[in-house]
């Protein structure tokens, strides 16, 4: 199947209020193209100087998610045009981006993650890091960024109960954070990113309104 193929097919069983995120690390411009030219305009990718290059390249109307674990030091490359970070694991880097975004007279989106998989391997905060960061003074002091929700990933296996489990529980503290937080400038919980080829069903079941997926749409990744 073609990668408008696949588009195509995915985003008809995607709910109205579930964003596509297409992941397109590794794979080459013509490939975006191909499903820029199916309509598709939001793109993730996991590193930077990655992003850049592509970002350079092709049509300026893209928006460019950074889904992976972010680096502080190469966090200025992106932020001239970064439209959404997913993987904000520490008020360090969060202060790292307000300082970057500021330099570039833009107010960067961010999303925080939580660690919710079993496996050690995986990025993000717990739900007391994430409490505290939210309601931390530094954080009220950042005027360039702004915290629109929250991003997890659930531990590969193929227990769906497991990943079901997962899910929910990052589900519930977006919840309760939404309760607890009133919009504001700084804080305005609205996204829920979850779900990726494997569990992407399983996560809208749980409340994910926003998906990120790569090799569904374009393929196993090649990564030698
Ligand atoms: C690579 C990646 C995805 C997409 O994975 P697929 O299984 O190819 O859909 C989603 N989220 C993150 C954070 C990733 O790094």
């Amino acid at each position: 199947m073609s990668v408008q193929e696949n588009l195509t097919h995915i985003k008809k069983e995607l709910p109205k209020n579930v964003t596509l995120v297409a992941v397109s690390k590794t794979k080459p411009n013509e490939a975006i193209l191909e499903a820029y030219e199916a309509g598709q305009r939001v793109f993730g990718e996991n590193k930077i100087q990655e992003m850049t290059d592509k970002w350079e390249a092709l049509p300026k109307d893209i928006e460019w998610h950074m889904i992976g674990h972010v680096q502080r030091n190469k966090v200025k490359y992106m932020a001239p045009f970064v439209s959404l970070i997913h993987g904000v694991d520490s008020l360090k880097l969060l202060k790292e981006i307000n300082k970057q975004a500021k330099k570039n007279d833009r107010i960067i989106s961010c999303l925080l993650q939580m660690h919710i998989a079993k496996e050690s391997t995986k990025f993000g905060m717990d739900e007391t890091e994430i409490k505290s960061l939210i309601s931390s003074e530094e954080f009220k002091q950042m005027e360039n960024v702004k915290v629109i929700g929250l991003m997890g990933m659930a531990t590969f296996t193929e227990n769906e109960a497991q990943i079901k489990e997962e899910f929910s529980t990052l589900a519930s503290l977006f919840n309760l954070l939404k309760e607890s937080n009133p919009t504001t400038e700084k804080i305005d919980l609205q996204v829920l990113s979850m779900g990726m080829s494997g569990d992407y069903k399983i996560a809208i079941k749980s409340g994910s309104n926003m998906v990120r997926i790569g090799s569904s749409i374009f393929g196993a990744r090649n990564y030698s």
